[in-house]
């Protein structure tokens, strides 16, 4: 074991939220910070070499591998919990970058009342409306708190989107950095239905540029060239923003900050309840302790979480006794594609990129009347031109086609190729006590260490409410024109090889006390102040739209209190 010299800060995970921590402090203080990330190093000029879709959307190439580390997974605590042998439901990130690197881009920011569920539902509808089991509360912070730092995220990528387009759209302070970008056929045939019928359409924002863009950091970087390789892809020209193309050129230049891959923790090490920094396997295998007198976790919401049950630092909960806060309020995304719309004409569906497309709110949160309702809460609700790759879209065919291979089923799957998409509902997961996280008792990774077990399954909230959005999304795929519509609802169980969205919250929530949360309102660690976790990991449940906006305006809120109060005084902030 070799002990390196100490470092003021010692961050891990090389993603959005730990290379954005990394930058602020390198920008306003003098301290030596280490971001130490599992991974190897990667750069733009890495995504020149093109656009392998089985090599990278379908293989996996820029994810966790999970011959070394995966989790378990199963329904409820009473069953066994079996290794995941290959990420299908979410894909987790590795190198440097994250998942950052091959997100599509999707950036909106969350809807005022995300922030304060418990309370709103419970004061419009009555205490009996919550579902049962759950176990939904508040952020802690409201959204009007974090307004100013969304608008910093926003400015700091280059978001292109148009305020006020929305009627449900949270007060802003300031309008996007970048127009919307064009949009692809298929989401103005979206716009004008759902117009029609009432909604209101407005362009989904974007992390893909619309146009050239200076970032207040002084990075320029292009225009998108909507080539429909962002989801599961790096951007080659730069033009989606990343953590390679956003943060690390500006921290290449900081001398306080080094960024070192293939550094993967294993432990925060502690003593008489401080963190004294954390142990790692290098990529020579060698174990390795880094001193530093403060350590922020940024390694997602499942390694966050595993990070701590692993180093012991707070209590595990028990789903039994509801005792212990690490683990508990886990939560998914209620996500079905399951409206296709069949058109008679062909509608180009490989031009696009991975934000572009037009949303709705008017069936979101609680922008609606859930008195009538079997459900509570909502959908981000999107017609998106993301690209249609090859592989991974080709073999829907109408409803009518009735085998499953043979000259028949190829010239329909043929013919529906480029006439066919579907429309993206982005339904919340609400908190429940029976959905968490612990150590799983059997299975070990590469390392020796106990894999995360997942214990996860739907409830009746989001079923009624996916049912609910797909029959609304045939009225409008009908008005759009589509010769054909065909949906399907939530799976009655969780599934956890069919993709949803890389969306998975909780584990280490954020709460107003150390009775109902792991880390307080600026994500430090209530038993150990100098301990911080940043990312969704802190969401108390998972909000309809996707999250990284929301992650990056809570590590710059965090990242001032870091630099403005705590090392002023190392203390408990709260
Ligand atoms: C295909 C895809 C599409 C997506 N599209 C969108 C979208 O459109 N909009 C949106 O908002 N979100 C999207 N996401 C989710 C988004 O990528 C994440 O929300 C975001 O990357 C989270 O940032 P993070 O820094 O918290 O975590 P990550 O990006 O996952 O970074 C964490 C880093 O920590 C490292 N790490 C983990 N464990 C350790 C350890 N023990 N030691 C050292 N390092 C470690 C990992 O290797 C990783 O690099 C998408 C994700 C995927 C996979
Ligand atoms: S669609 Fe645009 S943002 Fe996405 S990879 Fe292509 S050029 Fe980059």
């Amino acid at each position: 074991m070799k002990t390196l010299p100490r470092a003021d800060v010692a961050i891990v995970g090389g993603g959005w939220a730990g290379l954005l921590m990394a930058k602020e402090l390198g920008a306003r203080t003098g301290l030596s910070v280490v971001v130490l990330e599992r991974g190897g190093p990667r750069k733009t000029a890495d995504y020149f070499e093109g656009m392998d879709e089985l090599d990278y959307a379908i293989r996996f190439r820029m994810m966790q591998d999970v011959s070394k580390e995966t989790v378990t997974f199963r329904h409820t605590h009473k069953d066994r919990a079996l290794p995941v042998r290959q990420f299908g439901a979410f894909l987790p990130g590795t190198g440097m970058g994250g998942a950052g690197e091959h997100w599509n881009g999707t950036t909106p920011r969350l809807l005022p009342d995300c922030f304060e569920i418990h309370t709103r539902t419970v004061e419009r509808y009555g205490a009996g409306r919550l579902p049962p089991n759950h176990s939904i509360q508040d952020w802690g912070i409201t959204y009007a708190e974090l307004e100013p730092f969304y608008t910093r995220a926003e400015r700091l990528l280059g978001i292109s989107g148009k305020a006020g387009v929305d009627p449900f759209e949270g007060p802003r302070s300031a309008e996007y950095p970048t127009p919307p970008q064009k949009l692809a056929y298929f989401s103005t045939l979206f716009r004008d239905a759902t117009r029609s019928l009432g909604y209101h359409p407005f362009p989904s924002p974007s992390a893909n540029l619309s146009k050239a863009y200076r970032n207040p950091d002084g990075i320029v970087r292009p225009a998108c060239e909507y080539c429909g390789f962002c989801d599961r892809f790096g951007c080659m020209v730069g033009a989606k923003a990343q953590p390679t193309n956003t943060l690390m050129p500006v921290i290449a230049r900081q001398k306080g900050v080094s960024v070192r891959t293939g550094a993967n923790v294993r432990r925060v090490l502690y003593q008489d309840g401080k963190a004294t920094g954390v142990s790692y396997v290098d990529a020579n295998g060698e174990e390795v302790v880094q001193p530093a007198d403060l350590v922020v976790l940024a390694s997602w919401t499942l390694n966050n979480t595993r990070l701590l049950l692993l180093s012991r630092i707070g209590e595990a909960y028990d789903p039994v006794s509801g005792k212990g806060q690490v683990g508990r309020n886990l939560t998914h995304q209620a996500h079905s594609r399951g409206t296709v719309l069949f058109f008679d004409r062909p509608l180009n569906r490989f031009m696009g990129s991975g934000g572009c497309g037009v949303a709705i709110s008017d069936l979101d949160g609680d922008c609606f009347d859930h008195g009538p309702l079997d459900f509570i809460r909502g959908a981000y609700i999107t017609a998106f031109g993301y690209g249609h790759r090859p592989i991974a879209n080709f073999g829907v065919v109408p409803p009518g086609v009735k085998t499953t291979w043979g000259p028949e089923w190829k010239k329909a799957a043929i013919d529906a190729f480029d006439c066919t998409s579907n429309l993206s509902i982005a339904g919340e997961h609400m908190a429940y006590r029976t959905n968490y996280l612990d150590l799983d008792p059997t299975y070990r990774d590469s390392n020796g260490d106990p894999l995360l077990r997942m214990t996860m399954d739907w409830n009746d909230n989001e079923r009624n409410m996916i049912a609910f959005m797909s029959a609304k999304m045939v009225q409008v795929g009908r008005e759009m024109g589509a010769r054909e519509v065909a949906s399907t609802a939530l799976p009655r169980r969780y599934d956890v090889n069919t993709y949803k969205s890389t969306h998975v919250q909780g584990g280490a929530i954020m709460g107003s006390n150390p009775g109902n949360s792991v880390v307080n309102r600026w994500l430090q660690h209530w038993q150990m102040p100098n301990l911080f976790v940043l990312g969704a990991s802190s969401f108390p449940q998972n909000a309809s739209g996707n999250p990284t906006l929301t992650v990056l305006a809570q590590t710059l809120r965090t990242a001032d209190a870091i630099v403005d109060r705590y090392l002023k005084r190392p203390e408990l902030l709260a």
